[in-house]
Parts: C-alpha cells; structure tokens; sequence
C-alpha cells in the first residue's frame, strides 16, 4: 500500500488570480506557485489581493518550497509576503526566478528563499519531491508544466500554457515528452488551465502578432508609436522591436520594469535588440520623434504606471502629442477594464490614435482555447483531472471537456479555493480544508480583511451618518452635556438633511438617557445602546443603509460595566 498524497488548493480555483496549490507528500509540503490578484473596482483602494497564508504560516516548518511555473504576477508575485514568514526553497526557470527575485527583493525577503534553477525537462529530487519540468508556451517565456512523481503516481500540473506551433523562441509546448510520461508512467491526476476553456478554436501564434504590428507601423509613418504591454511579455517586446527596426525606428524602453526586464532578458540571450538601436527615454533629443517607437509600461491601466501618467499629462519623459499613435498590445485582465478604458480617454483627449485588441489583432492570448485543451487531454489521458486557473465557469467547462476526452466524469473533480483533495490507492477523496480567504493589501501597510473591506463598500455606497453624545458627571451619575451632534458625509443634504438631523439627535438622546438610567456607564455598551435605534429611524425614513457611528464623549467609563 502507497502513501497517500493530498493536494491542497489555496487559490485560483474561482477567480483569475493569486494561484496558489499545495501537494503534500510524507508529511512535507511543495507549493505550485504563489501569485497574487488585482483588485476588482468593487475593492476599495485595494492594491492587491492575496492568498490567504495561515494554513502555511502554522504549518511553515513543513513547507519545503514553491514551484515558480512562469514569471507572471498571478503565479510569483505573492512569493515576497509568503517568504517573510515561510522561508523555503523557489524552483523555476532561470527567467522566471530573475522575475520572481525583483518581486521579492521589494519585501527584502530574498535571504529567506534558497533559489533553485532549472532547464527544460530536467528531473530534480527536492526533499520527498521528484519533480519534472516540460517547456511549456505562454505569454511569458520559459514556462514549465509540472510533472510530480509521486508514491500515488504521476500529478501532471499544466502551468499556464497554450500550443503555439510557432512560437517566437521556437521552445515548443513539449507535447512528445508529456506524450512519453503519460504512456510510460501514465498520469494519476492532471491539474489543467482553465482560463479559455470557454473559448472555441485554436489561440493565434504568438508570431502572428509580428506582421499586424509591422503593418500598422508603416502605415503610420510620420508619426510616433508608442507600444504598451507586459513587461514581462518578452517576447512581445521582441516583436514590437522588430517591428520597429523593420520600420526603421530607433526603440526606447519606458517604465521600471519595462527597462528592468529588457535588460535582463537581453542579458540571459532571450531578447535580441541591437545596442545601436536602442537608446534611453531621457537619451532621445536628437531623434526625430517619428523615428521613435516607445515601449512602455501600463498596458492594464495600472495608474501609476507610464502609461497612465503620460494619459494624465504627468509623465516625466514624455507628453502625448496630436498625431501620436498608441498600440496598447493586451488584453485587461478581469477587474482592470474600467482602469484601461480610463487610460485610453485620456489618450485620445490629447490627440493620440489609440489602437487596442478589440479593433485590430495586436494582441494574442497565452492560455489554451478549447481545441487545444482537447489536445492535451487526447495525449495525457489522465485517470483523474482537476479543472484549475479559473473562474468557476471556466473549471466547469473544462471539466466538460475533459469528460468528452475520456476521462468519465466520476473521475473528474471540481473544487473551489480551501479544498484538498487526497490520493489514495482506491482513487480520490475530498480532504480537510485550508485556509482561503481573500487578504487585501493597500500601500505597503500589510493585510486588510474582508470586515474592512466591507466597511469601505457602505462607505463608498451609501456614505456615513455619526452622532456624537458628550456626557458630564451630574454627582455620581452621568448625564448628556448638549444635544446630540449628527454629522454626515455621502448622505442626504440640504432641509431634508437637516431635518433628519434633528430627528436622530432626538432619538439618540432618547437612547442614550434610557441606557444611563438603566446604569449603563461605559463608553461601549453606551455606542451599542445608541447605534441600533439610530439605524432603525435612519432606514425607516430614507431607506438608506449610511454606516452608522455613534460616539460617545466626555465622562463616560472605558472599561466594560
Ligand atoms: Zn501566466
Ligand atoms: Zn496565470
């Protein structure tokens, strides 16, 4: 009899963002990936959301390490927080650990991670884990799938990929590989990406992109082009730049990361841009601007961002002129529309053609449609499958897929963010859960909960209504020193708001001297008293739900009664 395995989820299943899993084996756990998620525009103020670690932190010493699948946000860009706390091994890609290592230096995390490179299809042993990497084709270069050889057999995790025939780099996804491990060892469990499960076809080659951008480049001779997109997407860099030279423009870099990336990547060999023809953004006086093609930073509306700011007229380096032409070369992401969309009207206010995925292919997805799922599917044949890297939607599609494939549906499991599953010698079964929720980052000040969050929606919605009540010592007792104060922000205004206003302050005095009579001293049982009859006239005659803050001032005791 094996050792069980179980495989935790804790995030990703149900949302584009923060994929973060867990596979556990002989008592050690290996994380596949650590990412985090941009905030929807119902998170107020919040920068990014991330996977909730407390299952991780109480189990630190277990944690052996992370898998880095690719150098995307989604999957690396919560490895600084996770670090802090969990120190532990960083596997991936030379490429996707240089991404990973400028996201984690910001946390100063770096002396808590013990880094481990890898090259396409090398098999290592780390701890319990005997882990595979195949080359996999994605919107960022040198991305694995992940094959765990475990005591319950082979866990294929596909990363985040697609089947460009094509590709720019010509690394192929390594379907004659995973084709071998599937018939040699077979594969007990796939994990699969799921995000354009609801798509039909086939994605276009990355390659294709080359010749539309070249097209449009020349048909806009005479004028500037500016190009944003993942920084990350370095082979999209490649093709702009080509683009460019091609069209005989000389290239400037825009933006922290754009600049941090392109030298990286030309430094490991995976970006080829000759030095003649690329200069610094403060280096370009002496061009003709319609020489000049910019790549910039931006491309998801980001707003502090190149791209946004040259959109708000505060870019440092450049101003947007009448006849600029602006490629975005993207897509946004769930959750940055409204901030791309605002990105965009400010280009054209000042004057820019403004050229994006909806009205010409400048864009190509990195993540698999649905001919190509059926693809894998048909080569790996796997005895269970896990829809992964999805919206719910997205998951349940796939698994569609994958019960037309062959895998019956009994065998295929749907789970959500906070399950685990365990592998047994009998199959699968449903394991404990994990810790799940959704933590919130603003600014550097560390992690907000959904209660905070939640306080901010009232806010933004529906404004506040406060009544402030200032008590005095009467002798041993306490009494109200003035009438009840009500401010509001966000409410009713004018007469009928000053109408309001009186009749709370009546209602919270009522409140407040039926409390005091019944002995009730301290400062929170008196807001408590107060708060509920405020709230019960504030709905009744305005069928709003403001939040409601009473404060209580003056001589009142801080302790409990
Ligand atoms: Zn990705
Ligand atoms: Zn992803």
């Amino acid at each position: 009899m094996a050792d069980d395995v179980r495989v935790m989820f804790f995030g990703g299943l149900g949302e584009i963002g923060r994929n973060c899993a867990g596979i556990e084996i002989d008592g050690r756990i290996m994380l596949i990936d650590c990412g985090l998620m941009f905030p929807d525009d119902d998170m107020a103020g919040i920068d990014v959301v991330l996977p909730d670690f407390t299952w991780l932190r109480e189990n630190a010493d277990r944690v052996e390490g992370v898998v880095a699948t690719h150098g995307h946000e989604d999957h690396i860009g919560a490895l600084g927080y996770l670090l802090a706390d969990v120190p532990c091994k960083v596997i991936g890609s030379a490429l996707t650990l240089g991404l990973a290592k400028h996201r984690i230096d910001e946390h100063n995390a770096g002396r808590n991670a013990e880094f481990i490179e890898v090259e396409d299809n090398e098999r290592i042993q780390v701890g319990p884990f005997d882990l595979e990497f195949f080359p996999v084709t994605h919107s960022v270069p040198n991305g694995f799938a992940t094959a765990f050889h475990t005591p319950q057999g082979v866990i294929l995790h596909s990363g985040d990929f697609k089947l460009d025939m094509t590709p720019v780099d010509r690394r192929l996804t390594d379907l004659a590989g995973i084709g071998h491990l599937a018939k040699d060892d077979g594969v007990r469990l796939l994990l699969a990406d799921s995000t354009n499960a609801t798509a039909p076809g086939f994605s276009d080659s990355e390659t294709s992109i080359g010749a539309n951008l070249e097209d449009l480049f020349r048909a806009r001779d005479g004028h500037r082009i500016i190009v944003a997109c993942f920084a990350s997407h370095i082979h999209r860099v490649q093709q702009v730049a080509d683009a460019a030279i091609a069209s005989g423009r000389t290239i400037a870099t825009l933006g922290r990361s754009m600049n941090r990336n392109v030298a990286m990547a030309r430094e490991m060999g995976l970006l080829h841009i000759p030095d003649a023809k690329l200069r610094a953004i403060d280096d370009v006086e002496d061009l003709d601007p319609t020489k000049l093609c910019v790549i910039s930073t931006g491309s998801q509306g980001e707003p502090m961002a190149a791209l946004a700011l040259m959109a708000a007229g505060e870019n440092r380096f450049l101003s947007i002129e009448d006849g600029d032409c602006i490629i975005l070369s993207s897509h946004p992401i769930p959750g940055n529309e409204g901030a791309v969309n605002a990105v965009i009207t400010g280009l054209v206010r000042r004057g820019a053609e403004v050229i994006h995925s909806g009205m010409a292919r400048v864009h190509a997805t990195g993540h698999a449609k649905a001919e190509e799922l059926k693809v894998l599917h048909s080569i790996v044949q796997p005895e269970w499958f896990v829809p992964v890297h999805g919206e719910y939607l997205h998951m349940v599609e796939h698994a569609k897929i994958g019960e037309r494939m062959g895998t019956p549906a009994e065998r295929i499991v749907l789970c959500q963010d906070g399950d685990s599953i365990v592998l047994t010698d009998q199959g699968i079964r449903r394991g404990g859960s994990v810790s799940s929720e959704y933590i919130y980052v603003q600014g550097t000040v560390g992690e907000l909960d959904e209660s905070a969050l939640h306080d901010r929606r009232i806010l933004g919605k529906e404004g506040f209504v406060s009544a402030v009540v200032t008590l005095e010592r009467d002798g041993s007792s306490l009494r109200l020193a003035a009438e009840p104060e009500v401010i509001s922000r966000g409410w009713v205004k004018g007469d009928e708001g000053e109408q309001l206003a009186k009749a709370i302050s009546a209602e919270v005095r009522k409140a407040a001297e039926n409390a005091l009579a019944d002995g009730v001293r301290s400062r929170a049982k008196l807001e408590k008293a107060i708060r509920r009859p405020m709230g019960r006239l504030v709905n009744r005659e305005t069928r709003m739900r403001p939040m409601i803050v009473p404060v209580v001032l003056g001589a009142a005791d801080d302790g409990d009664d």
